[in-house]
């Protein structure tokens, strides 16, 4: 099997190549490096730098390559900037998308899985929340793949592929101490959580304490990245039996003082941290009912403790403190 990773020098997407290898598959990675790192590409996939909007390289790269299925990681995604530039969303995410679809369709790529996000479901009704959820976007970039998700829709409706849509919620932890979590800037939890602790930052702050939660801070459901690449594996191979769609978490909620309070024991570390307002777009709650694909798919994380999976990141941090960057 040949798989085309776009985004595969991100944080997930790199992850998702490094299982891949590990399962014997050929990998093909484009990414424009944006965001990504060239040095978290494993070394056995073929790598291409460039951009999805660049229509001419998709397809060239499609019609040439021996493609069997297409995982489509590459993606602006952070709920917050989308809601200060919505078209850097609605335009880029989807025009991406379009390009990728438009290719594969033409070349007759039929294996398609995408990269979606908790984001789909806004304010939910019901937690865990589970596929029956009402799908009303919390932001542009849910709502760019919520796009996606109903392109895909039709073109598997019309016969043209097949597709999973995997709806995650917070990614974290590290593949190993040398393939990690490394943004530029960093706006996420875990990894700032851990940079303090590190001392890179002096103190954090914790984005309001008022929410109708057991501590009044958010919580969240943390899935190791480990975990979600194998989730990936598993829908890839359940395809051929059909197109599927798949919430994704651990199915537990830890809140943003618990996260702190557990980095504190695992790192040994003072952890400064002040409460300051909460962040606009941040629902209070988010957690993943998992129930469908452990049932159909045989899927349960294997990092299922909030320990586990700051314990791997702490490892990465403490041997690469500035990330990819050696400097
Ligand atoms: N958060 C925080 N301080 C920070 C970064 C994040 O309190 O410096 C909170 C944020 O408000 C959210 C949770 O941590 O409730 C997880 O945020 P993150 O950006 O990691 O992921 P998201 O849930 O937005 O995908």
């Amino acid at each position: 099997m040949h798989a085309f990773v776009t985004g595969g020098a991100g944080y997930i997407g790199s992850a998702m190549v490094h299982t891949l290898v590990q399962h014997e598959y050929e990998v093909t990675v484009l990414d424009n490096l944006s965001q990504g790192h060239r040095a978290a590409v494993h070394p056995d996939a073929t790598f291409i730098e460039g951009d999805l909007r660049d229509r001419d390289l998709v397809d060239t790269v499609l019609r040439e390559r021996d493609l069997d299925a297409i995982m489509h990681f590459a993606s602006k995604s952070l709920v917050g900037e989308s809601m200060e530039d919505p078209m850097l969303y609605l335009d880029q995410n989807v025009r991406c998308g379009v390009n990728l679809m438009h290719s594969a369709v033409e070349h007759g790529v039929d294996r398609f899985i995408l990269s979606s996000t908790a984001n789909l479901f806004g304010t939910p009704e019901e937690i865990p929340i589970d596929e029956d959820e009402r799908v009303d976007p919390g932001s542009p970039y849910g709502e760019s793949k919520r796009i996606l998700e109903r392109m895909l829709h039709w073109l598997d409706e019309l016969d043209r592929l097949r597709f999973a849509t995997l709806r995650y919620f917070n990614a974290a932890g590290a593949v190993s101490p040398d393939l990690g979590e490394d943004h530029d800037p960093e706006t996420h939890l875990i990894p700032i959580v851990l940079e303090v602790a590190q001392g890179i930052r002096e103190k954090m702050e914790i984005y309001g304490n008022d929410y109708d939660t057991p501590d009044g801070t958010c919580v969240r459901d943390f899935v190791h990245v480990k975990d979600l690449a194998q989730a990936h594996i598993r829908a890839l191979e359940a395809l051929d039996n059909g197109s599927r769609v798949y919430n994704l978490g651990n199915g537990d909620g830890y809140s943003v003082r618990e996260v702190i309070d557990t980095a504190r024991d695992v790192t040994g570390c003072e952890i400064s941290a002040e409460v300051g307002p909460p962040r606009p777009g941040d629902p209070a709650t988010l957690v993943a009912s998992s129930a469908k694909i452990r049932e159909e798919l045989g899927w349960s994380p294997e990092y299922d403790t909030l320990e586990a999976i700051l314990s791997s990141a702490w490892a990465w941090h403490q041997k690469h403190p500035n990330g990819y960057d050696e400097v």
